[in-house]
């Protein structure tokens, strides 16, 4: 006969379920000792393992006791009584939540962290949700952070307490991608895992939950369809002023020269999308890839990055009934997504709503297993796209503001929630001309993930610095974005004051505030858009805000210089990261010097700046320090050498003479 356990376990489900336990304080760990195990299903899912081993390893760095892990069939009973800190899903913490709780019924991603007497359940979705519960325990209920792939915050006691808490909680963006280096590839798997993002470029295992993989990812069509095949079949790529077109820099020289010059497109080209033997192709192709990469659950089908769309008579017919671009591109979309469903049922077709087809159409409607990806390239960063201003960190208060900026991409993604059931989004959050200088757009970050909540997105992708390792504060907003992405509703001022005081220091939060009040403030004077591709911030930043600015970052040295001369173990570092965030407005000064410096000399104002003869010193630790921090790109598409040749001609600008430039490029 079979040991019993399986019934008491069901026994002490029903009991569990009708007890009323009071809530009380648990006590994880005293004096040394925890009378607590951790708990793990009998065939315990890989995740649900990492969930274990995370919990009890991070409670032992904690408290420094060590915690078991044991499996279901090695517990003498589950009940409110016993000392348990269970993952689930599983027959005990079904036994503990008790039957109005359904672990299965869980929304993608979302968690259950309960208190059940004196036991704790960590369960939630399986894929992920017994680790994000786990997550959620340690960061909400016992202070530990994650700041960055080397960096936390794991607070020591000895004594270890849990008070009442019971959260279900699942977020409404499935697929949350916050596009900055520290975030990316394998060696920051665990600290994407950390702040639960899941998109293509976070390379998470699968025993930590694993991530969204596409086929393809976007700008799709000359992956599937290559350039060269213009050659033979000239009619599957687009017309344009009355002849099938190429964009050249597609091609080979070889190629290139087989192809009369009337034939090629200098805005670049797409594909005809209304060319039966062309779909036909595109469908077989894209089938055969996802069957070679099985993991794949999204599928981009999406135009090249640049203009040339078809006009030919039967794609411009679509297009004139739709109103649209979008028209051609969704109907096509639409019917490679009808036929996958036959052959890839599991699989999302993604296209892009993007420039020249961010219009949505009159009347095509996108099918259930596509979708459209919004982008959000043309707005201004100085408004939400609510069209309001941020709210002051100081004040909390908006400025009024009687010009919405953004109103033509509000209106677009209204139009777009009747034409598609829901959305996913490629929004812009750094500045792409020039990725070093400050971006003013801190205030709206989290307005504007809300926005896009509030209008049916499901999946947000947030590009940052993703080619840089610093710059305008990437990793604090590398770190705000995650965490917005999982909680749109979350404070943002209150989240900005976390990480400064925790991976900085906390004498740093009103001066980095003040920062960025400043900025926005001096942006939201002029009244103007600010994009994403301002080469420098002459058209806002003014000479005073300049002062105050670096007024402020001096103060910041000084106090994280003092801080860490102190409490060298507490704050190590932190004077290198102070000086390594400078960076940003260090490059306004080398940018602007010489017209801030005529303004200053013309109106008689300070200019908070090292005098002429001392730039080329200034110049040298400043390359010094990108050195320190590895960045070696300003933009995308821009080498090493490029980077090096443009500070050289910055620097020129300020000290012509000064043959110092090449020395400390070549540091
Ligand atoms: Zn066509």
């Amino acid at each position: 006969m079979k040991a019993p356990r399986q019934i008491i376990l069901t026994l002490l489900l029903a009991f569990s379920a009708a007890a009323a336990w009071s809530a009380e304080t648990l006590t994880l760990t005293r004096d040394g000792k925890t009378d607590y195990v951790v708990v793990v299903p009998e065939n315990a899912a890989p995740v649900q393992l990492s969930a274990a081993n995370e919990l009890a390893e991070t409670l032992q760095e904690i408290s420094g006791v060590p915690f078991p892990v044991k499996k279901e069939s090695e517990i003498a009973a589950v009940s409110p009584e016993e000392k348990l800190l269970v993952i689930g899903p599983g027959a005990a913490s079904k036994a503990l939540l008790g039957p109005e709780t359904d672990e299965d019924a869980v929304p993608y991603d979302g968690i259950i962290l309960k208190q059940a007497g004196k036991s704790i359940v960590f369960s939630g979705h399986r894929q992920r949700g017994p680790l994000y519960a786990v997550y959620t325990f340690l960061e909400d209920e016992l202070g530990c952070r994650w700041w960055t792939a080397a960096e936390s915050t794991i607070p020591k006691r000895e004594t270890v307490e849990a008070d009442d808490f019971d959260v279900q909680y699942a977020p409404k963006l499935i697929y949350r991608e916050s596009f900055y280096t520290g975030l990316m590839g394998n060696a920051n798997a665990k600290i994407a895992a950390h702040l639960k993002t899941n998109g293509s470029s976070q390379m998470i295992p699968a025993e930590l939950g694993g991530h969204h993989q596409y086929q393809y990812f976007v700008h799709s069509f000359y992956t599937v369809i290559k350039p060269e095949e213009f050659l033979d079949h000239p009619e599957w790529f687009s017309e344009i002023d009355g002849r099938r077109r190429i964009g050249g820099w597609w091609l080979s020289k070889e190629n290139l020269s087989k192809i009369p010059a009337e034939n090629i497109g200098e805005d670049g080209s797409q594909l005809c999308l209304t060319n039966e033997e062309l779909f036909g192709v595109f469908l077989e192709r894209v089938r055969k890839d996802l069957d070679a990469n099985p993991e794949a659950t999204i599928v981009s089908v999406s135009q090249n990055d640049c203009g040339g769309w078809c006009e030919c008579e039967k794609c411009s017919k679509i297009a004139e009934e739709e109103g649209s671009q979008s028209g051609p591109m969704l109907r096509f979309v639409n019917r490679i997504a009808e036929e996958l469903e036959k052959s890839h049922p599991n699989v999302l077709v993604d296209t892009l709503a993007y420039r020249y087809t961010r219009k949505p159409p009159k009347h095509a409607v996108a099918r259930s297993n596509v979708i459209v990806r919004l982008c959000s390239i043309e707005c201004s960063f100085i408004q939400n796209l609510d069209g309001e201003y941020g709210r002051s960190f100081e004040t909390g208060e908006r400025r009024p503001t009687d010009a919405p900026q953004n109103r033509p991409f509000r209106d677009d993604i209204e139009e777009w929630n009747r034409h598609a059931e829901h959305l996913f989004i490629w929004d812009y959050v750094t500045d792409f001309a020039q990725y070093l200088i400050p971006l003013p757009n801190y205030r709206i970050l989290q307005d504007n993930v809300k926005f896009f909540v509030d209008h049916c997105t499901i999946g947000l992708f947030e590009q940052g610095d993703y080619q840089t390792t610093t710059g305008d504060f990437v990793q604090l907003r590398a770190w705000l974005l995650a965490k917005l992405l999982w909680n749109p509703d979350a404070c943002q001022k209150a989240l900005i004051e976390d990480f400064i005081a925790g991976y900085y220091a906390p004498d740093l939060v009103p001066i980095y505030l003040e920062y960025f009040d400043l900025l926005c403030d001096a942006a939201e004077k002029t009244g103007d858009e600010i994009g994403i591709y301002l080469p420098d911030t002459l058209s806002w930043l003014d000479l005073d805000t300049f002062n105050k600015c670096a007024g402020l970052l001096d103060r910041a040295e000084a106090v994280a210089g003092g801080l860490e001369k102190n409490d060298p173990a507490r704050y190590e570092n932190l004077l290198y990261k102070v000086r390594r965030e400078r960076i940003s407005l260090d490059m306004v000064l080398l940018q602007n010097y010489n017209t801030y410096a005529e303004e200053a000399q013309a109106e008689g104002k300070e200019f908070h700046a090292p005098p002429r003869e001392e730039m080329a010193a200034f110049y040298s630790d400043f390359r010094a320090r990108c050195k320190a921090a590895g960045l070696v790109c300003m933009k995308e598409g821009c080498s090493p050498e490029q980077f090096g040749e443009y500070m050289t001609e910055v620097i020129k600008e300020i000290v012509p003479e000064e043959s110092a430039a090449e020395e400390a490029n070549a540091q």
